[in-house]
């Protein structure tokens, strides 16, 4: 295994203090060939291994990385800026969960053998895969994609991202004590328009698994074109929550507010759109505004509070900026708004926890993903508009639906043009595939479909009778 650390050149700060915590390591281009070259030539023995034999691996990182569960959520609270609870719940219980599964899984997939007149259809390993991690779930979005590629029997890159890689540092360093074949796993730190850039276009990479935003998903696309490498592309959202004229809105709107200031507002599929019938907006607005002012933001290690701080310096300019730019061009606040939230340490990235109004489906507010704790309310007439008004974005990653019972919701859900939809508060099932559809993504991860995406089928066509040469 590659740890490829040439420089300690990244600085990781703590959110809620605004303290520099530890540093990213930067490799040279030169250490991502090498990887390259490393999980490419390990490629054609781990192929063959048993996915029994590939499991032990996996098990035995899952063990180690739940003996140090406490040390790994003290390094993402201090990292993401997430309370206590919520980093374990959340970031570190669900990395270990990920690798629950995978092996009966990757056996069902790999074992999908048909006939089809005088062929075998077969699925194999695709080979090479280059995993590249978005911040905002950066430990179990590691451990995830790099425990998907080895299953399935192929090698792996993975680039860890540089902004908040504390803790997913550390599970890599667990990993190395199992001592996997030398070439299986290889990880390479640094900032993406190097190493990423770099990772992305080397020839011998067979599959590019990236999770981050649309914009560098478009760029790896383009890279990906001069070899015509597959791309699993996890992209960002512009979530609607459309609560239907039955729904019961003690119900609906706590969990909306949940979904949008989840992970301190910093979640690819939060709901960020609520879509309401006109007749309900007054209503929908003052509960939301008092379920919004019952939050308490402040730093992580704080007690009681509900809301931490967005990531870093950059991402408290960009939610700020939106917050200003919907109050100036004259959208209404229903809660929250500019300025810091009372009381909280002056060096954190605290934001208010904002909600706008009446936002026309052209606003840049209803369109762009603003990636912090910030609600727009959009709304309409009828469950015709809504319906149309959910689906109005270029993104198509998840939804909510809110109905008076659940086979209502579901008849409305097949109707949303995303890749997951929650209907009546359904929990968040981390074995079904995740995915987006239009500008959210290409193809699946997790599950079953998330496993095949990381294989390649292989027709072998036979002679038609026994004894033809
Ligand atoms: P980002 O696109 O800035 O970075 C993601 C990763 O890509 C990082 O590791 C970064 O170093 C790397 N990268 C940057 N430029 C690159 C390049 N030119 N070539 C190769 N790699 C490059 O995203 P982020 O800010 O880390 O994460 C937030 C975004 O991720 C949001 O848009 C969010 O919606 C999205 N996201 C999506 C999902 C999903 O499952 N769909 C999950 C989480 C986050």
């Amino acid at each position: 295994m590659i740890a490829g650390a040439v420089s300690d050149a990244i600085e990781v700060v703590n959110p809620s203090t605004g303290e520099v915590i530890g540093h990213a390591a930067e490799a040279s281009s030169h250490v991502v060939d090498h990887a390259v070259r490393a999980a490419s030539r390990a490629g054609r023995d781990w192929a063959t291994t048993a996915v029994a034999e590939r499991a032990e691996y996996l098990t035995k990182w899952g063990e180690k990385l739940a003996a140090e569960a406490d040390a790994l959520v003290d390094l993402t609270v201090d990292e993401l800026g997430l309370p206590p609870a919520v980093a374990r719940n959340t970031q570190v219980n669900r990395a270990i969960d990920s690798l629950k599964h995978l092996p009966e899984m990757a056996e069902t997939i790999l074992g999908q053998q048909r006939e089809v007149g005088n062929s075998l259809v077969v699925r194999e390993p695709a080979g090479v895969v280059a995993a590249i991690t978005a911040w905002n779930f950066p430990l179990n979005m590691l451990v995830s994609k790099l425990a998907s590629a080895v299953i399935m029997g192929n090698t792996v890159v993975v680039k860890p991202s540089e902004i908040k890689p504390l803790a997913a540092w550390r599970a890599v360093e667990l990993l190395a004590e199992l001592e996997f074949p030398r070439g299986v796993v290889n990880v390479v730190g640094g900032r993406g328009p190097t190493v990423g850039a770099a990772l992305v276009d080397q020839t011998a990479v067979d599959v590019i698994s990236f999770t981050g935003s649309r914009d560098v998903g478009k760029a790896i696309v383009a890279v990906s074109s001069r070899t015509l490498t597959r791309c699993v592309l996890e992209l960002g959202g512009k979530n609607a929550a459309v609560i239907l004229p039955s729904a019961d809105l003690d119900e609906a709107l706590p969990a909306v507010i949940a979904s949008c200031f989840f992970n301190n507002g910093q979640v690819c599929g939060a709901q960020t759109r609520l879509v309401v019938e006109r007749s309900r907006l007054a209503e929908v607005e003052e509960r939301i505004a008092s379920i919004v002012g019952a939050v308490v933001t402040g730093p992580a290690r704080a007690s009681g509070i509900t809301l931490g701080p967005v990531v870093s310096a950059a991402q408290h300019r960009r939610v700020s900026e939106f917050i200003a730019y919907g109050e100036q061009s004259g959208l209404r606040v229903v809660a929250g708004g500019s300025g810091r939230p009372a009381g909280v340490p002056d060096a954190g990235f605290f934001v208010r926890p904002t909600v706008f109004s009446e936002v026309p489906p052209d606003h840049r507010l209803a369109n762009e993903e603003i990636f912090g704790p910030v609600l727009v309310i959009q709304v309409c007439d009828g469950v015709e508009e809504m319906i149309e008004l959910a689906n109005a974005t270029r993104y198509g990653l998840t939804a909510s639906v809110w109905a008076g019972d659940v086979d209502e919701a579901i008849r409305v859900a097949r109707r949303i043009q995303a890749g997951q939809v929650v209907v009546n508060g359904g929990p968040f099932n981390l074995h079904a595939p995740i995915g987006g559809f239009k500008e959210s993504g290409i193809g699946r991860e997790h599950g079953l479909e998330g496993l095949a995406e990381l294989s390649e089928v292989k027709s072998i066509h036979r002679p038609l009778t026994q004894n033809t040469k």
